[in-house]
Parts: C-alpha cells; sequence; structure tokens
C-alpha cells in the first residue's frame, strides 16, 4: 500500500465508539490502514473485528483474554500479533506505522494509552473525555510540544470545532469569539418527577432518548456530569474557562452546539444525532468524506427547543464547574469518584441520587493539588477512588 494511506490505531475498539469508527472506515478501505484494534475483555468481538480488518496488532488488557484471542487469530491462520495490558495498549498507540490513534477507551483507563499517543506526535482522536478532565494541562502540554493533532469526537466539541474559525489557537477574544454554548439534551431524566429519580433503574438510565452509547456515558448524560465533563473538557480544547460557556439545554439533538461571535453572529452545526460524523470529520479533517449518516431531514425534525440547565435537578453540573474552577488535581477527583459512583449505580449499589452526593463528599475530603505531573494525577485519582469505594461500603 503507498505511504500516503494513514494508519489507524482504535483504542477501545469493541465499544461503542470503536464500532462506529470501524464503521466509517469500512466504507472507505481504500482510504485507512487498520493498524492496531484493542479492548478490554471482549474476545469474541474483538477477534470477529480482526477477522473483517486484518490489523497488524490486537491487543487484549486482560491476561486470560489476550491468551483467548491469539489461539482463535492461530487457529484462523491470520498474520496478527496479539499483545496485553497496559504496554500493550501503549505500544499500539505509539507505532510509527501509526498516523491516527482513536482514543475510544471508557473512563480514566484510557489516559495512559491517550497521552502516550499524543507524546508521539499522533493525530489523536479524541473520545475519551475523562483522559482530558484527569490532566488537561499536561495533555495540551504534550500535543504541543510533540507536534500532535487534538480533534474532538465528542459531538459537541467537534460541533464547536467546526464553527471556530481558522487561528482561534490565538485566544477567542483575538478571533472574534464571544461566547461557547454548549448544547446537552437533558438526559432521559429531563423530565421525570424529582421524587422519582432516587428509584430509576440502571436500564433507565441508559436508555437514552437521542444516542446510543455505551453504559457508562449513558449514566454521565442521565445525571448530566457528562455535560459537566465536556464543559471541563471545552475549557481545555479551546483555551478558556467556564466564563465563556453557556450550557444549553435542547431536547433534540440537532444541533450539536454553537459558537456566538462578537457581532452577534451565532453558528451552529447540526446533523442527525450519530457519531460517525463527528469521527468521518474528525478522520478526513481537513477535508470531508461520507459517514453514512442518515441526512437531516428539516421538515421530519419539525421543532427545535432551547431550555436552561436545571441545575437542582442536575447537581454534578454545579460539581464540574466547581472542579475546573479549583483546579490542580480536582477535576481528576472528579472525574474518580465520578467513575466510582457511576459503576456502583450500575451495580445497584448506589441509588442514582446519590451519585452526586458521593462525589460532592469525595471532593471535600481529597485536597486538589498543583496537578504538575503525570504521578501527581494519578495520585489524586487513586485516591479519590479509594475515598469514594469506602464511603459506598459505609454507607
Ligand atoms: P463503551 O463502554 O461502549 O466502550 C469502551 C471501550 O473501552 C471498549 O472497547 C472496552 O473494551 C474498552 N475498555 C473498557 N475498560 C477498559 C480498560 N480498563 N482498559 C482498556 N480498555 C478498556 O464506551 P463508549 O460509549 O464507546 O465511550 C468511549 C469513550 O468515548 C468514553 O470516554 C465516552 O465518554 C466517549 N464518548 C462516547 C460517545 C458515544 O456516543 N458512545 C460520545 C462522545 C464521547
Ligand atoms: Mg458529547
Amino acid at each position: 500500500m503507498p505511504a500516503t494511506i494513514p494508519g489507524i490505531t482504535i483504542l477501545g475498539a469493541t465499544g461503542s465508539i470503536g464500532v462506529s469508527t470501524l464503521e466509517v472506515i469500512a466504507a472507505q478501505k481504500d482510504r485507512f490502514r487498520v493498524v492496531a484494534l484493542t479492548a478490554n475483555t471482549q474476545v469474541d468481538r474483538l477477534f470477529q473485528q480482526c477477522q473483517a480488518f486484518e490489523p497488524k496488532f490486537a491487543v487484549m488488557v486482560d491476561a486470560d483474554a489476550a491468551q483467548q484471542l491469539e489461539s482463535k487469530i492461530n487457529r484462523a491462520g491470520l498474520e496478527i500479533q496479539v499483545l496485553q495490558g497496559l504496554d500493550g495498549l501503549i505500544e499500539v498507540a505509539t507505532l510509527a506505522q501509526t498516523d491516527h490513534v482513536m482514543a475510544a477507551i471508557v473512563g480514566g483507563a484510557g489516559l495512559l494509552p491517550s497521552l502516550a499517543a499524543a507524546e508521539a506526535g499522533k493525530r489523536v482522536l479524541l473520545a475519551n473525555k475523562e483522559a482530558l478532565v484527569m490532566s488537561g494541562q499536561l495533555f495540551m502540554d504534550a500535543v504541543q510540544k510533540n507536534g500532535a493533532e487534538l480533534l474532538p469526537i465528542d459531538s459537541e466539541h467537534n460541533a464547536i470545532f467546526q464553527c471556530m474559525p481558522d487561528h482561534y489557537c490565538q485566544g477567542l477574544a483575538a478571533v472574534g469569539v464571544r461566547k461557547i454554548l454548549l448544547t446537552g439534551s437533558g438526559g432521559p431524566f429531563r423530565n421525570t418527577p424529582f421524587e422519582e429519580l432516587a428509584r430509576v433503574t440502571p436500564d433507565q438510565a441508559c436508555a437514552h432518548p437521542n444516542w446510543s452509547m455505551g453504559r457508562k456515558i449513558s449514566v454521565d448524560s442521565a445525571t448530566m456530569m457528562n455535560k459537566g465533563l465536556e464543559l471541563i473538557e471545552a475549557c481545555w480544547l479551546f483555551d478558556t474557562s467556564p466564563d465563556t460557556i453557556e450550557i444549553v439545554v435542547h431536547p433534540q439533538s440537532i444541533i450539536h452546539s454553537m459558537v456566538e461571535y462578537v457581532d452577534g453572529s451565532v453558528l451552529a452545526q447540526m446533523g442527525m444525532p450519530d457519531m460517525r460524523t463527528p469521527i468521518a470529520h474528525a478522520l478526513a479533517w481537513p477535508q470531508r468524506m461520507e459517514s453514512g449518516v442518515e441526512r437531516l431531514d428539516f421538515f421530519a425534525c419539525g421543532q427545535l427547543d432551547f431550555q436552561e440547565p436545571d441545575y437542582n435537578r442536575f447537581p454534578c453540573l454545579r460539581l464540574a464547574e466547581e472542579a475546573i474552577r479549583t483546579g490542580g488535581t480536582m477535576p481528576a477527583i472528579l472525574n474518580a469518584a465520578n467513575e466510582v459512583a457511576v459503576q456502583a449505580f450500575l451495580d445497584q449499589k448506589l441509588p442514582f441520587t446519590r451519585i452526586a452526593v458521593l462525589i460532592e463528599k469525595v471532593m471535600n475530603s481529597v485536597d486538589s493539588r498543583n496537578a504538575d505531573s503525570l504521578d501527581i494525577i494519578l495520585e489524586a485519582d487513586a485516591r479519590a477512588r479509594d475515598a469514594a469505594s469506602r464511603m459506598i461500603l459505609a454507607a
């Protein structure tokens, strides 16, 4: 194959974003080479993907799963090297043959491989928002120092990126941007009677009205912590503060976010709520290519609504804003507490309304420090996870 065809590593290939990425690539076979695919434990799904895309490397984080995958690959006569563990993830995120890294692992587990891709100067397609929330300055510095390209996959940030002028890196004020309008659907519980929230089940929380996603981000959407994490993500990606960002609840998810300029112009990016659009945008950037997404039919969607966010119903919004204003390791502490709380909710060990309560308690009990090094960030993450786990056991 000619060297001009970009090689791609997909971290988290078996997840919702990973699968959508492979769908986009499958329809563009001559444009990309799949170099490596990774998964945590889902052997069968990764094996099917290996058969379909014949990457050079496949990584299973779990050692037993890696052995199972290797024997399946050998039996099928495929020439794919199987690696395992965090070392395997980092190896495939930094390979010379890889140009683009889709960072689509969920949660803090994605931090080290995503950061390694940035340090190796890759085009990083960032879905794994938790990595940036945890390590903001460090991550942005790694991108800059190593000549990496950071393209947002999160639909809102991809929309904002599309609505920004060239050279927005000079500073938003310098290019005439007044506000970023970060839209969110409000999730499945936007109108649920308040007193019922304590009893909602994981399946109800994961039944998002517009988007089909992994379970962790689905719960984050239901608490609106997802919007809180996205607020922090936007601060880092667009080098700004929460003062410049307004959250706008837009239940139909047709507008994916907007940028308001000083002359009163507001640019919006719209489309069907389908992650293949931002994925195709970031893969082809600065060109455009087909994504397979259905056309937006304005006559079918009819009405677009907008509301202010309800901070009483969704306390996670306030907690995330507090975390980024405090700075240092507080966003990593917020993120870690949220991951533990969401998992406990999914395991039916914590009621939905206690997620925010638990996060706030952890934020009050673990001190924030300057997030100067990876070690400090990882230590804050570990302390917050530990505090959150102990609080759940004690409850
Ligand atoms: P998912 O749960 O569907 O998939 C997660 C992937 O990460 C899987 O491939 C899994 O094998 C892998 N993984 C899980 N734990 C791991 C670990 N400890 N080590 C290594 N790999 C691990 O999640 P998703 O919905 O695809 O979301 C992935 C990321 O993209 C998240 O950060 C999410 O916030 C972000 N995102 C997702 C969407 C969406 O529509 N799904 C939209 C915007 C942003
Ligand atoms: Mg989003």
